[in-house]
């Protein structure tokens, strides 16, 4: 691949969550006093992603009263999207295997950043934790911001900002829906990076596919183009 500089997602290509599902969930419903009912899975497909503009708080409100009115209970909401905010640790991550490799190699490249739809507030501490603070050269909180991933503004704000070429730079992320077709919709080569065993493509259409992201190396040595 002949690229001249490399950006990055960060949950689930970088760092995953120490966290289980089970320990939020079941966490809040210890925190706020409520008796558990309902698994985890419920309240994912119940948020929002990205938050509404209301927040990440009224994301969780929102969520618990669905999986609530779902099983038939009603519930303090607040009490268990309050409970599931104090378990919930942000910093709570370490590097996926690879990815301390992975941006070695991106750094042989050229400049390295990053993009990630969090805000700065919930991210800052992954990257506090992971050692990253400060050591890219350009980092987009596109959650701070009005456009997110898929959409092609925060590649481009961080393309700007370094001076390249959206051609001339390669996204690394796990996400098809908002890494693979936000690099795409922003004109740069995608490298998909699944973390979930066995899953397809589908109808996207990475440019390069690595099972483990420690393969970056591998890929930005060739010489090819996508
Ligand atoms: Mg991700």
């Amino acid at each position: 691949m002949d690229v001249d500089a490399v950006l990055f997602d960060l949950d689930g290509t970088l760092c995953t969550a120490d966290q289980s599902g089970e320990q939020l969930y079941f966490g809040a419903f210890d925190r706020a006093g409520v008796e558990p009912f309902g698994r985890p899975e419920a309240l994912w497909e119940a948020l929002d992603y990205p938050p509404p503009p209301g927040g990440w708080r009224a994301s969780l409100i929102a969520a618990f009263a669905k999986v609530a009115a779902a099983h038939g209970r009603t519930v303090d909401a607040e009490a268990l999207a309050a409970g599931f905010q104090e378990v919930a640790d942000p910093g709570a991550v370490s590097f996926r295997p690879g990815a301390r490799e992975a941006l070695a190699s991106a750094r042989e490249v050229g400049p390295v950043g990053l993009v990630t739809n969090g805000p700065e507030r919930r991210q800052g501490p992954k990257l506090s934790t992971l050692g990253l603070e400060g050591r890219f050269d350009v980092t987009v909180f596109a959650g701070d911001a009005v456009e997110r991933k898929p959409h092609p503004a925060p590649f481009r704000r961080a393309l700007d900002a370094l001076g390249v070429d959206a051609s001339r730079a390669a996204y690394v992320g796990n996400s098809l829906e908002y890494d693979v077709a936000g690099a795409a919709a922003a004109g740069l080569v995608s490298v998909w990076c699944p973390d979930v065993d066995g899953t397809e493509p589908d109808g996207y259409r990475p440019d390069h596919v690595i099972e483990h992201v420690g393969d970056l190396g591998s890929v930005l040595r060739r010489g090819d183009r996508p």
